[in-house]
């Protein structure tokens, strides 16, 4: 982490330095002070923080430089092998055979041989039997020639492109709020382009590849600079050839999801959050959990430079430092195709009659938008044929043995499914209690889009859900069915209210919103308030305005009412005010500490035993602890404790004694347990 000039730890304890691996750090300066905050801030080892920025091929010791070093065998060493020398080293001539068959790289080598394969070269190499030089890995392709040209700006997008441009070199906070099909894009594009031009690298953030090509081709195509893309979905390798193309500086943008916040860009011009109230940019399982979105700020105040945090629907956090001045707003109020906001509207599901969780207004009003040709977006954020599967006689519900939920019929795939912890079993026909028959009860996509099939016959159906979609060709393919006009109606999960541009779809049925309303976690109302949002978003984007119709059971709850009358913004007012009367975040600062164990009275004994030693804590709140909403989950229960403060650093000062002593509690080897700073899902 750094050099010293002397160590408490006494000589004959220290080791020596067998090798130096890398010319220049793999870390700079500007980075590892970032992964130190970073530690300090969410409490975690500083070990574990810098393994998380670094890909696995890295850590195993592959070579930061995409050039390798290659050995190979001479005219001297084959003439020695075929006479059979050295017959006294058994490694020495095993390499020598190695090489015979070929030139081999050294991690090659190592993967073969064995750590001590470079002891055995040195004597070969000595007498002229082995020779190495340095190769390049990998041919590296051509630049596009030139860079496409964008569309005019409208004079907002206009304004924002000026303002972040103004902003270049210094540290400034930006919070692009534009409405779905404002453009934001543009406008990216436009202070990327600006930052290469100044010589600088573009950083940028975005929830997840696979659901936003279209976003990454208009990079390529648009910047037409070289780019490394870095996101989960990579093999090692991949992950290792995109790391080196950020950390040789030929990249000059970076483009990647969480994890790319901890990219080795050096020269950073401006940091680019997408969709920054996306909740993936929290990592909230694993060891380090880490808020992409929050780390991308502080990196942008260490290199001293802009970031852009682009969302139609901002999070709670980011408005509250909105008003308070640390961020400054720049709006996208029109769409760029000039086509009319969307009208959303409640369907009252305890007036009406409802087929397959399709209400009969929401039939007919489909039934009109495709009788004028156009597209229908059905939104339900459930796969799966239904969620529960019941037996009318006895009353028995299929639950999964290793949770506290319900399995969820897959009817094509004939099985029940535990979407909490992967439990897969075959889809009974009697009922294993009393052996009558079981019926499926309620609605998921699969089934939806039987329903809609039924309803609508001959119209093509498209179904976008996990189950459908599970590499990113899938995607791209049925989002070609829908382009194309091919498919009339969609149907599906969260996915569809991500990134995509559906322009000839002017009639959005969001059919449950009822899941969101009522919930133990504060933050639900503002996710299902994004989640209407963002989904309406994606209806009349062509030049036909677009319905969004919203079916719910409680049309007067404040959340929707609030929603339909003002929109996103009118949302956030209340959701604000009754944050700060409640005293959560932003008004407060949290951390979760979570245990699990086989059994709930261990996780709660442990988590009981943490809140003891914390009494009579200055500053801060203890909540807790409690049994998880789902408190078994995949054979383990969960249980959490809560600890709130009115001030950052008073939570932190907390922490930062309790910590150790909650570490040496005997219970706390006796479950698994790890601490959540700013957790955005309670439970
Ligand atoms: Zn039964
Ligand atoms: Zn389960």
């Amino acid at each position: 982490m750094s050099c010293a000039e002397r160590s408490d730890v006494p000589e004959e304890k220290l080791k020596s330095v067998l090798d130096v691996l890398d010319e220049r750090p793999i870390v700079d300066s500007a980075l590892l002070q970032l992964l130190q905050w970073a530690a300090g801030y969410y409490h975690h080892p500083i070990g574990e923080v810098v393994a998380s920025a670094l890909p696995t091929a890295l850590r195993t010791g592959a070579s930061t430089q995409a050039s390798e070093e290659c050995w190979r065998i001479t005219s001297a060493g084959e003439q020695a092998c075929a006479r059979g020398e050295p017959s006294r080293a058994p490694k020495q001539r095993q390499l020598l055979q190695e090489l015979r068959t070929g030139p081999r790289a050294t991690h090659e080598l190592r993967e073969r041989l064995g750590e001590s394969w470079r002891a055995a070269a040195r004597p070969l190499s000595v007498r002229g039997w082995i020779e190495s030089a340095l190769v390049s890995a990998r041919d590296v392709p051509d630049i596009p020639s030139a860079p496409q040209p964008g569309p005019p700006l409208n004079d907002e997008q206009q304004a924002a492109a000026d303002a972040i441009q103004s902003g270049l070199g210094r540290f400034g906070a930006f919070v692009l709020q534009g409405v779905t099909g404002s453009g934001k894009t543009e406008v990216y594009l436009r202070a990327a382009q600006r930052a290469l031009a100044e010589g600088r690298t573009a950083l940028v953030l975005v929830p997840e590849i696979g659901l936003t090509p279209q976003l990454v081709g208009r990079f390529r195509e648009r910047l037409a600079a070289p780019m490394a893309v870095l996101h989960s979905g990579l093999t090692e390798r991949e992950q290792l050839v995109a790391w080196r193309e950020a950390f040789s500086g030929r990249a000059r943008v970076v483009l990647g999801t969480r994890s790319a916040v901890f990219a080795p860009v050096s020269n950073l011009g401006i940091i680019i959050v997408d969709e920054e109230h996306d909740a993936s940019y929290k990592q909230h399982d694993g060891g380090f959990r880490y808020s992409a979105r929050d780390l991308a700020v502080m990196r942008a105040r260490g290199a001293d430079v802009p970031i852009v945090l682009g969302s139609a629907t901002p999070a709670i956090e980011t408005l509250h430092n909105l008003e308070s001045g640390r961020y400054s707003r720049l709006r996208l109020t029109r769409r760029a195709t000039r086509a009319a906001p969307p009208r959303l509207s409640l369907i009252d599901l305890r007036a009406h009659a409802q087929s397959g969780g399709l209400s009969t207004p929401a039939v007919q009003a489909m039934a009109e938008h495709l009788a004028a040709g156009a597209q229908v977006l059905v939104f339900l954020n459930r796969r799966g044929y239904a969620p529960t599967l019941l037996c009318t006689a006895c009353g028995w519900i299929a639950p999964c043995a290793e949770c506290d939920a319900r399995l969820t019929v897959h009817l094509a795939a004939r099985a029940l499914r535990c979407h909490h912890c992967g439990a897969d079993a075959p889809l009974p026909r009697r009922c294993p209690q009393c052996g009558f028959a079981v019926k499926p009860v309620g609605q998921g996509t699969e089934r939806v889009e039987e329903t809609l099939t039924r309803i609508f016959p001959g119209v093509p159906v498209v179904r976008l859900d996990r189950d459908v979609i599970r590499r990113p060709g899938e995607l791209e393919r049925a989002m070609h069915r829908i382009a194309s006009g091919e498919g009339r109606i969609v149907i599906g999960t969260q996915m569809v209210t991500k990134g995509h541009d559906f322009p000839n779809v002017t009639l959005v049925v969001v059919l449950n919103a009822d899941q969101g309303l009522f919930s133990a976690d504060f933050r639900a109302p503002e996710r299902l308030a994004q989640t209407i949002v963002q989904v309406a978003g994606r209806s009349g984007r062509g030049e036909r305005p677009g319905e969004v119709l919203v079916q719910t059971e409680f049309p007067e709850h404040p959340l929707l009412t609030g929603l339909l009358a003002e929109g996103y913004e009118g949302f956030a007012r209340t959701a604000l005010a009754e944050r700060r009367a409640a005293a959560w975040p932003p008004f407060s600062r949290l951390a979760a500490v979570r245990g699990s164990a086989r059994t709930a009275e261990a996780a709660l004994a442990f988590l009981t035993e943490a809140r003891a030693l914390a009494e009579g804590a200055h500053g801060v709140h203890l909540l807790g602890p409690v049994p998880a909403a789902m408190a078994k989950r995949a054979g383990r229960h969960h249980a959490q404790l809560l600890i709130e403060s009115r001030e950052r650093g008073g939570l932190h000062r907390f922490l930062e004694a309790w910590l150790p002593r909650v570490q040496s509690l005997p219970s706390a080897r006796r479950v698994r347990w790890a601490l959540d700073v700013d957790p955005i899902e309670l439970f």
